[in-house]
């Protein structure tokens, strides 16, 4: 059996269950994906994605920064964290004075755990003023 340099517990990222998991990685390529059993979240058993669904991670076009363009005709570049925070913040802000508080609306993924969906809700209300909240679940 082939053995891993390192194993990094972690959490599925395909819903928001959050299956306990453990990565067996060998020269920085995941070989194996093996259910945790010491959790009450799944008792050792992943479903198929979570198991087999991790080509992703390897995938050369994997977008490893962010991209930002200067204006809608412009070409995407990269940019650092911190740049791209600052548009997303100051383009949120610049929308809700203009328009008002209802004009923004936040929809939230069954990919994200129940912290970040909570995070985010609560970003929408307490920050931007809105109760217009979703979830793509119930598309
Ligand atoms: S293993 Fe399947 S059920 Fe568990 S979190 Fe991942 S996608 Fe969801």
């Amino acid at each position: 059996m082939l053995k891993a340099d390192r194993i990094v517990q972690t959490t599925c990222s395909y819903c928001g269950v959050g299956c306990q998991l453990d990565l067996h990685i060998r020269e920085e390529i995941i070989f194996r994906v093996e259910g945790r059993f010491d959790n009450e979240v799944n008792f050792g058993q992943l479903c198929v994605k979570g198991r087999f669904g991790y080509d992703f991670v390897h995938a050369s076009d994997r977008l490893r920064r962010p991209l930002a363009r200067a204006s809608r005709r412009a070409e995407f570049s990269p940019a650092s964290w911190d740049e791209a925070l600052d548009r997303v913040a100051n383009r949120l802000k610049g929308i809700r004075d203009q328009y008002g508080p209802r004009s923004v609306a936040f929809l939230t993924s069954a990919k994200c755990t129940n912290e970040e969906n909570y995070l985010l809700q609560k970003f929408a209300r307490t920050v931007i003023g809105t109760n217009t909240v979703d979830h793509c679940a119930r598309l």
